[in-house]
């Protein structure tokens, strides 16, 4: 079956959304950064990027915040381009922990490899992955380099964030060391734990991130400038690491309410992939308690549900001018 909505459509259901989520006044900032709890709970944004490279975007899309969890998707496809997937599979793995994000617990289960990059523990070893390891300048440029170009621009890092963040980063501490105890990071534990603080504490933009996730559902090449970033082989795989595990605990339930595979931050942000159509992208700082945005978990519902998109049904979609 073919499926056919225009720009158009989807421009009118986004605005929608906008209107009819910005009411929603659950949730709360994640109150274990100092920084992020005194973030303007209000700000709320919704961009979405098609893979031509045309935009819609409305709200707060130009304003900067912490990217957090949603650049574990980046550095772990840094890591699969310079190692490959076996080797990524072996060292870290690909597995949902259907526990939180940064559980001990998940590391004493599955102590013969992180799990995924994208919880805490396997974020910290993928970091510890990036070339060339011993150096923190060049492993930061590698990291930071390969964000800007997946975002489409320069990002800068915030520095009173990243200084939060490692004053209160304890538990993420004994992390980097209980999986240097069964021998998973591959580099100096707190060396590996400050990149891995400073990626989370990176500042984009709503928009940069929905040209992050279209540049996933464009097969590696950024839509925006036409610059391929990684093999087209690689979004599948990566795509499958943000279905599984991409809202931790909740990732089963967000996938079988949106029908679209997405990753969250704690600082509010979900970006989420439609392979071949357009990566989306939602911010708004009120958290649940699995720490994914209660706001921008509705606002990318509602589009999927009024467009009728899902990536389980099997219909070829098309999108028209
Ligand atoms: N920097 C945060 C942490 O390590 C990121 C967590 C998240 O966004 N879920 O705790």
């Amino acid at each position: 079956m073919e499926k056919r909505i225009t720009k158009k459509e989807l421009s009118a259901i986004v605005n929608d959304a906008y209107e009819h989520c910005r009411k929603i006044k659950e949730g709360n900032n994640a109150s274990y950064i100092p920084y992020l709890a005194k973030e303007n709970s209000d700000l709320f944004a919704i961009s979405l990027c098609f893979v031509d490279g045309d935009t819609i975007n409305v709200g707060d899309y130009n304003y900067i915040f912490g990217m957090e969890s949603i650049s574990k998707v980046a550095t772990a496809l840094l890591i699969l381009k310079e190692y490959g997937c076996e080797t990524i599979l072996n060292m870290i793995g690909a597995d949902a922990t259907g526990l939180p994000f940064n559980s001990i617990m998940a590391i004493l289960l599955e102590n013969n490899h992180p799990s995924t990059p994208l919880v805490n523990a396997g974020a910290i070893a993928a970091v510890s992955m990036v070339s060339p390891v011993g150096n923190k300048e060049q492993k930061w440029k590698a990291i930071y380099e390969n964000i800007n170009a997946l975002c489409g621009g320069h990002t800068e890092l915030i520095d009173e964030l990243y200084h939060s963040e490692a004053l209160s980063n304890f538990n993420n501490r004994s992390i980097a060391w209980l999986l240097k105890n069964y021998n998973r990071v591959y580099d100096d534990p707190e060396l590996s734990l400050d990149l891995y603080t400073k990626q989370c504490s990176l500042g984009v933009t709503n928009e940069q991130l929905s040209t992050f996730a279209a540049t996933i559902a464009n097969g590696g090449v950024n839509p925006r400038n036409g610059t391929r970033i990684f093999e087209s082989r690689l979004s599948a795989k990566i795509i499958s690491m943000m279905a599984s595990v991409g809202f931790y605990e909740h990732s089963g339930n967000w996938l079988f309410s949106s029908g679209i595979p997405a990753k969250s931050g704690v600082s509010g942000g979900v970006m989420g992939v439609l392979p071949g159509l357009f990566g989306i992208s939602a911010f708004a700082p009120p958290i649940d308690n699995a720490g994914n945005s209660v706001r921008a978990q509705a606002a990318i519902k509602y589009i999927m549900e009024k467009s009728g998109l899902n990536i389980f049904d099997g219909c070829s979609v098309r999108i028209d001018d």
